[in-house]
């Protein structure tokens, strides 16, 4: 699996399937991006993608990113980096200049060290709200009866450059009513970004609506685990 081609292949792979799956319901196969989740993955591996023209990365810690990605830009043109993973208030300095795309904004003192933070740097990555669709009390994210208040407030209050919502379904449940449960919100706020959906249930999650999908082992190979 640590073979360039497989990557290759993986990647043309996903990405067929992605397209029948948006076809399938009716959807452009072109308003549904591929995010590929690089967390943990050898750098090889990394680099098979980005020669096979893979352009969106998103990566869990920021940690992680900054030892990689800086010097990855510099080679690669083009690069669009989604942060994924819990967002510390200590790190939002690193995570602002480094992101694109903060996909996990989910408590008010982060949204507004986030506000800080781009007023100072002037950048101004883009913001999704990780709204926790199935309650888990281990899991981060707005928790669905709170997440109206809780966008309007970082976008009103914060004038964060909120442009959607992201989750991640329980693992031991059907992914489909979470997904449906997203869209529902993502419409009552005119929100146009979904980011749903990972390895095992993308095609559903591009069904439900997801213009952004999450995949990681499905392309990259099975992750090393976590140190
Ligand atoms: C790791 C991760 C993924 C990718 O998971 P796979 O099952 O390997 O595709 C997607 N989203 C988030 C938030 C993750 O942490």
């Amino acid at each position: 699996m640590a073979l360039e081609s497989d990557v290759a292949r993986n990647l043309d792979e996903i990405r067929s399937r992605m397209a029948e799956a948006a076809r399938a319901a009716g959807r452009d196969p072109s308003a549904v991006e591929l995010v590929a989740v690089s967390k943990l993955q050898p750098e090889e591996r990394i680099e098979a993608a980005l020669r096979a023209g893979q352009r969106i990365f998103g990566e869990n810690r920021v940690q992680e990113a900054a030892g990689r990605w800086p010097a990855l830009r510099e080679r690669f043109e083009g690069l669009t980096l989604h942060l994924i993973g819990p967002l510390q208030t200590n790190k939002v300095r690193q995570a602002v200049e480094l992101f694109d795309v903060i996909e996990t904004v989910d408590r008010p003192r982060l949204a507004k060290a986030l506000a800080d933070e781009m007023e100072r740097s002037g950048r101004r990555p883009k913001c999704l709200i990780q709204v926790n669709t199935g309650a888990e009390p281990q899991k981060s994210g707005v928790l669905p009866p709170e997440a109206d208040a809780f966008i309007e407030s970082c976008r009103r209050e914060h004038g964060l450059p909120v442009v959607g919502l992201m989750c991640i379904p329980p693992q031991d449940e059907e992914p489909a009513p979470h997904f449906a449960l997203l869209r529902k919100i993502a419409e009552r706020h005119d929100l146009e970004v979904l980011s749903m959906g990972m390895s095992a249930d993308f095609e559903i999650a591009i069904r439900f609506g997801a213009t952004h999908v999450r995949v990681g082992s499905a392309l990259f190979g099975e992750r090393p685990k976590a140190p």
